[in-house]
C-alpha cells in the first residue's frame, strides 16, 4: 500500500460550457458558442491540485460508467492522481451545465449524478487509504452523511481540513474535527448564519467561526489574501499580488495546497501563506485544473 500526502475524498463533474449572448426565456432557444468539456468539481480539482504540486495524492470519488467518468479519470491520472479510489458506475458521471454571457457571468446547473451515490459504506470500505494518508480533504459536493463518516473514519494522528462549498449548516461532529475549517466570505456567512452581525469584519468571522469548535478556521479574502485563526490567536496572511485573468478554482487550489503543506509539518500560518502563493498563481490562468501550477511556477512567482 502506498502512502498518501493527501486523501481527497470528493465530487468529480464534467463542465459543459457554452457562452451566450443572452440566456433563454421558459420556451425560448437560443444559439450559443461551441461546448467546451472540463474535468471539474471541487474534489476532483483539489487533487489535481495537489498532485500537480508534489503531492502523492489519492482520490476517493465515484464517477458513472460513461465518456464523462473516462474524462475525469484520465485527468486524474495525467496528473499523477491516485485513483485507486475512484469509484466506477451507479448513475452518471456529475455534470455542471455552464452558460457564460458577455459580461462573464455564469448560470449553472448542477447534476450530481455519481456524486450524490458515493455512500458511507463506499467510505468505510475504503479505509485502507484512510490509514496510508497524514491529511484527508474534503468538501460539500458529497452527501453529507458521507462526510459524517469521512470524519468517523480518520486514522488516529491524521488531520481533517473542509472546505464546506456548497454551504450549508454543519453537524457538531464534523465542525470539531475540522482543521481547520476553510471558507471564504460566502461561506462564512452561510455558517454562522444568524451569529454573523452586520459589520462583523473578517477576523469577527474567524473568531465566532472558532468559537463553533473546529481547531483552527481559515478565511479567504480574493485578492485579498486570507486570514488563519487557532487558539493561538487570529492572524492575516498576506496576499499575493498579480493579474487576475480567471478566478475559477482559487480556492480549489488553495484548498488543497494548505492541506498538503499542514502534512508536511509547516504550520498553519505557514501553509496558508503557501497556498495563497499557490491562489494566486492559479488565478493567472483560464479555467480550473488547466490553471493549477506547479511547484516550480509557484517558486517562480
Ligand atoms: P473561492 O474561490 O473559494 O471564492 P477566494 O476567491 O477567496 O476563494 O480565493 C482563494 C485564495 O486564492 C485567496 O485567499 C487568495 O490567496 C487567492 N486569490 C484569489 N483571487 C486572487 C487574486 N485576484 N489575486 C491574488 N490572489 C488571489
Amino acid at each position: 500500500m502506498n502512502d498518501y500526502d493527501l486523501l481527497v475524498v470528493g465530487s468529480a463533474n464534467a463542465d459543459l460550457v457554452i457562452g451566450v449572448e443572452r440566456r433563454p426565456a421558459a420556451g425560448e432557444t437560443v444559439l450559443g458558442s461551441d461546448l467546451a468539456v472540463h474535468p471539474g468539481g471541487k474534489g476532483a480539482n483539489q487533487a489535481v491540485a495537489a498532485a500537480r504540486l508534489g503531492a502523492r495524492t489519492a482520490l476517493l470519488a465515484r464517477v458513472g460508467d460513461d465518456a464523462y467518468g473516462r474524462l475525469l479519470l484520465d485527468s486524474q491520472r495525467a496528473a499523477g492522481v491516485d485513483t485507486v479510489g475512484v469509484l466506477v458506475g451507479g448513475a452518471p458521471t456529475g455534470v455542471a451545465l455552464i452558460t457564460v454571457d458577455p459580461s462573464g457571468d455564469n448560470s449553472i446547473v448542477v447534476s450530481p449524478g455519481a456524486n450524490g451515490r458515493l455512500t458511507p459504506e463506499d467510505v468505510r470500505a475504503a479505509g485502507s487509504l484512510f490509514h496510508a494518508s497524514r491529511v484527508v480533504s474534503t468538501q460539500l459536493e458529497i452527501p453529507l452523511e458521507t462526510v459524517v463518516e469521512v470524519v468517523r473514519s480518520l486514522a488516529p494522528g491524521s488531520r481533517f481540513v473542509l472546505n464546506p462549498s456548497p454551504p450549508r449548516p454543519l453537524p457538531q461532529e464534523v465542525l470539531a474535527a475540522c482543521d481547520p475549517l476553510i471558507v471564504n466570505e460566502h461561506e462564512a456567512k452561510v455558517i454562522l448564519g444568524g451569529a454573523a452581525a452586520v459589520g462583523d469584519t473578517p477576523e469577527d468571522w474567524a473568531r465566532i467561526l472558532l468559537a463553533k469548535g473546529p481547531r483552527s478556521v481559515v478565511v479567504t479574502l480574493g485578492a485579498r489574501g486570507a486570514l488563519v485563526a487557532s487558539a493561538e490567536g487570529v492572524s492575516r496572511v498576506p496576499s499575493v499580488t498579480v493579474r487576475a485573468v480567471d478566478t475559477t478554482g482559487a480556492g480549489d487550489a488553495f484548498t488543497a495546497a494548505l492541506a498538503f503543506r499542514l502534512g508536511t509539518g509547516e504550520s498553519l500560518a505557514e501553509a496558508a501563506a503557501y497556498a495563497a502563493r499557490v491562489g494566486a498563481a492559479a488565478v493567472t490562468k483560464e479555467g480550473a485544473q488547466e490553471s493549477f501550477p506547479t511547484s516550480e511556477e509557484v517558486a517562480a512567482l
